[in-house]
């Protein structure tokens, strides 16, 4: 019997968990099937897809379906039961019954719930091929769970070779916020420290360049936690781990532990979502805000680790003025990239079942966006679905960091901030446009033209603009004076090298000489009031600016800077 398992996923990066575990539940319940995995992404296009399926003949097709997928899923399905009418085909995932509904009376069996957990009666079925429409089974209820990595050795080489490999250490969430599906079933199921380890190191083995965690909430055992990562550092690779956490869910050995990993190794993604207490509660969300504000400001303030911050736009009791709040209490922790995803009332949810009491309306087919309810008419989610994309496009890259850091110093109120800015974004066509470094740097100078402190930013923008490794100054950040350009800068300094000013220079000349070092450096002067700003001179002075070819081991990389003594 020849069996197709099928994942369409969004990039080819990506690799998909579940289609491993398939593959490995269908050979040991069907010994003698031949199986494929075909790992296809969503943008591949469609005909060749459908005949990558096709092709041979499959006595069964398997799909994963997700919300992000499930359109093309379900075409898939319609084609091929027209060209392949003999041809089975099984789906499975979160989106699976409701492809399953939109389907009917299409024959399509559909797998609710966990492949390992599905009863022998769905594997006599399928041989027999007299598929019901609908099988299901918990892995969390099932008597005696046993959940391995279901990776082979010679996976790694092939359907996992430069992918991103993913890995779960415990299945459930401890969690049950009413929009999102995992919160269907209570409980979580860790597996064995000793199991976790083993796996690991066959995975690590390989050297993947990034591990994904999928662990719902990674750290909700804080201990348990520390020790995978513990045992993650003792190995000799250069992989980037991603973990899923609870930013409320910190003990001081975990900081400690933090301080000592090397920059760009770990990527935390932290579902935040709001910070309005209403909020939090009407969506079951439970977590004490203020420490977990606290804590995503310690582990940014560490420098180098990746934090991914999430808010949600569209929850309950949220108001435009309180998700001001929250997009405020978030900016504030210094958190490298603010997601802010609209609601998606997904069918099957708790909050989908309440919808229609406060009001909800969202659009009818995946990913099922909110469009509106009780505490925001449509006009008010429209204008913050574009503050977020305003706030997504400036904040989430490596630009404007100093920029950033300065709001934040001030207590600057940035949803008036980023209120304006998006102003005169939409003035300028910026969302048709390509959001390129340049594009957003000269709006930025643009904004900041007429405030008073505009002479004082335009210099953190310059010093912004030189540490990503730029060496020139775009016209927007020209300076006016002409000896202050960074060519008359440089002739000047190199003048008083040549003239033996060595004191002014003291020990700058040792890697590669005075030719190299003027050679290899970008020179500008800033004033006294900026470099103070940039935690760069406590003094009144202005100073010179290297902007050096090396960067820092930190989380955007950005090029190394020496001030030099006054001259
Ligand atoms: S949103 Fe995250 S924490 Fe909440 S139930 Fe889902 S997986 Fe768990």
């Amino acid at each position: 019997m020849q069996i197709k398992i099928v994942a369409l996923n969004a990039r080819f990066t990506h690799s998909c968990l579940a289609l491993f575990h398939v593959r490995n539940e269908l050979e040991k319940n069907c010994p003698g099937v031949a199986t494929e995995l075909c790992q296809l992404t969503i943008n591949d296009s469609y005909y060749e897809t459908f005949l990558r399926l096709s092709h041979g003949n499959p006595d069964y097709i398997f799909f994963s379906a997700a919300v992000w997928n499930s359109d093309r899923v379900e075409q898939l399905i319609r084609d091929l039961q027209n060209c392949l009418p003999d041809c089975g085909v099984v789906v499975g995932g979160p989106q699976a019954e409701v492809i399953g509904c939109n389907l009917a009376p299409v024959r399509c069996c559909v797998v609710s719930g966990d492949m390992e957990a599905v009863g022998g009666d769905f594997y006599r079925d399928l041989e027999q091929k007299r598929l019901q429409p609908l099988y299901g089974g918990s892995f969390l209820r099932m008597p005696d769970r046993l959940l391995l990595s279901p990776y082979r050795e010679g996976d790694f080489l092939t359907h996992l070779r430069n992918r991103n490999i993913y890995y779960e250490s415990s299945r459930g969430c401890p969690f049950a916020c009413t929009y999102c599906l995992s919160s269907a079933e209570q409980g979580v199921y860790h597996k064995p420290l000793p199991q976790v380890e083993a796996e690991l190191a066959q995975i690590l083995h390989y050297k993947p360049s990034t591990l994904r965690f999928v662990d719902r909430t990674f750290n909700d055992q804080p201990q348990r936690a520390l020790a995978i990562w513990k045992f993650l550092m003792t190995h000799e690779v250069a992989t980037l781990f991603h973990f899923e956490i609870s930013p409320d869910r910190f003990t001081e050995e975990m900081f400690t532990f933090l301080q000592t990993v090397p920059a760009g190794r770990f990527q935390f993604e932290i579902g935040v979502q709001s910070t309005h207490p209403p909020t939090l509660q009407a969506v079951n969300r439970v977590m004490d805000r203020v420490i977990a504000l606290n804590n995503i400001k310690r582990l940014a303030a560490l420098g180098v680790i990746h934090l991914h911050a999430d808010l949600i736009l569209g929850l309950p009791h949220e108001t435009k003025e309180s998700f001001g709040r929250s997009f405020a209490d978030l900016f504030a922790t210094g958190a490298h990239y603010l997601q802010m995803g609209l609601l998606k009332l997904l069918p099957g949810t708790s909050i989908s079942r309440d919808a229609a009491g406060w009001s909800y309306v969202s659009c009818g087919s995946p990913p099922y966006a909110v469009l509106v309810n009780q505490w925001m008419e449509h006009a008010v989610l429209q204008e913050l679905y574009w503050f977020c994309e305003c706030v997504e496009k400036f904040v989430n890259n490596r630009y404007f960091p100093s920029l950033w850091a300065y709001l934040r110093r001030r207590e600057e109120d940035v949803f008036v901030f980023f209120q304006d800015l998006l102003r005169l974004c939409q003035q300028q066509d910026f969302f048709r446009l390509a959001p390129t470094q340049e594009f957003m740097g000269q709006l930025l100078c643009q904004f900041i033209e007429g405030r008073e402190d505009g002479p004082l930013l335009l210099e953190v923008l310059r010093y912004d603009w030189l540490r990503c490794g730029h060496r020139f100054l775009p016209s927007f950040l020209q300076v006016e004076r002409a000896e202050e350009q960074p060519q008359a800068v440089k002739d000047a300094l190199y003048q008083q090298a040549a003239a033996g000013l060595s004191g002014l220079f003291n020990g700058l000349f040792e890697k590669g000489g005075r030719n190299h070092f003027f050679k290899t450096g970008f020179f500008l002067r800033f004033s006294g009031a900026c470099l103070r700003e940039l935690g760069l001179s406590r003094d009144e002075g202005r100073r010179v600016v290297m902007f050096l070819s090396d960067r820092e081991e930190s989380v955007y990389r950005l090029h190394k800077t020496i001030v030099l003594p006054a001259c």
